[in-house]
């Protein structure tokens, strides 16, 4: 199985952000997802993944 990678929304206008880590591969819109921006209304959410950069930290803080 496959799991599934936590990734970032960000408002391009109003910088609202938000991480979302999927339980599983199923994603529930409204409640995994969000359409637009619940601060601006803005549809045009940047979609980025975090997982390499969260996995990279909590590797990071394992060490120390
Ligand atoms: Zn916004």
């Amino acid at each position: 199985m496959i799991k599934p990678q936590p990734f970032e929304l960000k408002c391009t206008q109003c910088g609202w952000s938000k991480t979302f880590a999927p339980a599983s591969d199923v994603l529930h819109p409204g409640q995994d997802l969000v359409a637009s921006c619940p601060k601006c209304g803005n549809e045009e959410l940047e979609h980025k993944a975090v997982g390499a950069v969260k996995g990279l930290l909590a590797e990071i803080r394992g060490k120390f």
